[in-house]
């Protein structure tokens, strides 16, 4: 593959579709994947650009045709990622990250794909919670949910390459941009696969 395969998974409310928005789009050549998904879009949420919202039996009859990279139900939904688009992506030489949950990670760890494992932990559970209410799209339930899938989920931590803490938001922006710019150098290349120039790196 011509491309990076950056994989993160945080607890929900972390922040890493926040910290995601600072990278897609400021870094070049790198996308992100948009997952299908069964949850009813958040208000402001839209079609195809955050999710592809799509009915139950869609996404079970997507799967069976194979079509998913990899697929997880979490907090009650399924969840899963396009397999040709992220494939093509890779072909084409673009990086592209996956926000996905640690069951996701753990198949895709165990696949011949190479990719980067990243994991975002929030500075302490009552951030977290200020964070899952602050936000204003869950009710009670689907909140307890998620606080209680998060502890879960913390302990898998350990199976990532990196952990970034979420506590000051700027600092965790520069630390996934290191990350990803480090691998860039590793690689002695962009992701298209010409030599590196500086407008690869910021
Ligand atoms: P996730 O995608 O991990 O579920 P979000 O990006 O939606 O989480 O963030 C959850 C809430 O926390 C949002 O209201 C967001 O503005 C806030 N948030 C994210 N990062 C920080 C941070 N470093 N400090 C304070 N609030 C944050
Ligand atoms: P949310 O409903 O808050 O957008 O996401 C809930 C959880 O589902 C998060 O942990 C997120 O990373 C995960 N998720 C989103 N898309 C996918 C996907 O395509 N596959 C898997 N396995 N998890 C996903």
């Amino acid at each position: 593959m011509k491309g990076n395969l950056f994989i993160i998974s945080a607890p929900s409310g972390t922040g890493k579709t926040t910290i995601l928005k600072e990278i897609i789009g400021h870094i070049p050549r790198i996308s992100f994947s948009v997952s299908h998904t069964t949850r009813p879009a958040r208000e402001g949420e839209k079609d195809k650009v955050d999710y592809f919202f799509v009915s139950k039996e869609s996404f079970i009859e997507s799967r069976d045709h194979n079509d998913f990279l990899e697929w997880a139900e979490v907090h009650g939904n399924f969840y899963g990622t396009s397999k040709q688009t992220v494939m093509e992506q890779l072909e084409q030489g673009n990086d592209i990250v996956l926000d996905i949950d640690v069951q996701g990670a753990r198949q895709l760890r165990s696949s011949s794909l190479e990719a980067i494992f990243i994991f975002i932990t929030p500075p302490s559970w009552q951030e977290l919670k200020k964070r899952l209410t602050g936000r204003g799209t869950d009710d009670q339930t689907t909140i307890d949910l998620r606080l209680k899938n998060a502890r879960l989920e913390m302990k898998d931590a350990e199976l990532y390459d990196y952990v970034i803490i979420n506590d000051d938001i700027s600092t965790a922006v520069d630390v996934l941009r290191a990350i990803i710019i480090e691998k860039r150098c590793k690689n002695r290349r962009a992701p298209n696969g010409t030599p590196l120039t500086l407008a690869d790196l910021t």
